[in-house]
């Protein structure tokens, strides 16, 4: 089992050498893969730092370049780089993408994500490795391997939706930054930060479409018991083009006054929509004492409870009651 494991993070390391050398080193790779890269403002340096590279628009190329190494076709099909078609041919399952491989703590490779290179809303923007022995992806985080030191050091980590989102961070200055790509947080993802920092800062797409479903994920968060802030960015934005058209201190500046506690952020949101409708009202301050409820320190919640009731404008008294009973209802 061991043994597979490992065979299984040889041959993904294998891959990501074949997409990176395929992109630096082939007339197609440089013409279509460095290019885009390029095109959307990413350095050499940037690209080598987190591997990125090109799969060739060939049905099998890299199955047949892998077995040719003596990679074991067992090892391909296990990793989801060969898929097996109806007719029993073993085919790349990444061609004409560029490629993004995801890496452990340690940096060892455990799958990839593929994006295709047109904006072509009918194709499926990013394909990625499926799950598999070595590739849990409820466990793990883009970027952390690259990450983890400045998380400690900062004291803070910022979490993004996207792949591009991390690595355009990284390049203007800021590394302590990690993406779920795409997926809801997991307990698992939330406990891989929370051995390196008690602080998230989650920073959300400017599309605000997913803004509320998203914030329900926060509560996972609190339940674990850290600190919880959230950065929203101009309408159309998100982290990897805002942070490519804002010099490095401006950047730092915007994230700093921009980041609100959490739970006071979805206390303005939600009274912005409730205002004078007292149902809504009834509704919120539920919801509110719900997240509240989460967190594990009894101080930290009575100071929230406190700040709420001034944002929604209604007693103390009242939030405290409720939350008496959910806390109860807990235990
Ligand atoms: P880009 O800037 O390259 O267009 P993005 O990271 O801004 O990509 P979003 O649409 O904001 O893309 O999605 C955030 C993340 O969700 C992506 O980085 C990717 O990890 C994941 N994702 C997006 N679309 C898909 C898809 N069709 N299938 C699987 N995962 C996806
Ligand atoms: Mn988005
Ligand atoms: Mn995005
Ligand atoms: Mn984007």
């Amino acid at each position: 089992q061991a043994n597979e494991k490992e065979s299984m993070y040889l041959v993904s390391e294998f891959a990501q050498k074949y997409f990176q050398d395929t992109m630096l080193n082939s007339d197609e790779g440089q013409a279509i893969g460095y290019s885009y890269f390029k095109e959307r403002g990413f350095t050499g340096d940037t690209i080598k730092k987190f591997g990125l590279g090109y799969s060739p628009e060939i049905w099998d190329a890299f199955t047949k370049e892998a077995l040719g190494k003596a990679y074991n076709l067992d090892y391909l099909d296990k990793t989801g780089l060969t898929i097996v078609r109806d007719d029993g041919r073993h085919v790349d399952r990444f061609r004409g993408r560029v490629m993004f491989p995801i890496q452990s703590m340690s940096g060892r490779v455990l799958g990839f994500g593929g994006r295709i290179l047109t904006n072509d809303k009918k194709a499926a923007k990013y394909l990625n490795s499926p799950e598999s022995d070595i590739y849990h992806k409820s466990k793990v985080l883009y970027g952390i391997n690259l990450a983890k030191q400045s998380i400690a050091k900062k004291d803070n980590c910022y979490l993004v939706e996207g792949y591009t989102d991390v690595i355009q961070m990284h390049q203007a200055g800021i590394e302590n930054v990690v993406s779920s790509s795409g997926t809801a947080l997991t307990p698992d993802q939330i406990r891989l930060i929370n051995r390196l920092t008690k602080n998230i800062t989650v920073l959300f797409d400017g599309d605000a479409a997913g803004l509320r479903a998203s914030i329900r994920g926060i509560d996972l968060i609190l339940e674990e018991g850290m600190n919880v802030k959230v950065c929203t960015f101009p309408d159309g934005d998100d982290p990897d083009s805002f942070a490519r058209k804002t010099p490095h201190d401006e950047l730092v500046e915007y994230l700093d006054a921009n980041s609100k506690d959490f739970i006071q952020f979805k206390a303005s949101l939600l009274m912005d929509e409730a205002k004078n409708d007292p149902v809504k009202k009834a509704g919120l301050i539920r919801d509110m004492v719900s997240s509240i409820a989460k967190i594990p320190d009894r101080i930290q919640r009575e100071v929230y409870i406190q700040e709420c009731a001034r944002i929604m404008d209604i007693s103390e008294k009242v939030l405290a009651s409720e939350l008496a009973q959910l806390v109860s209802k807990e235990v």
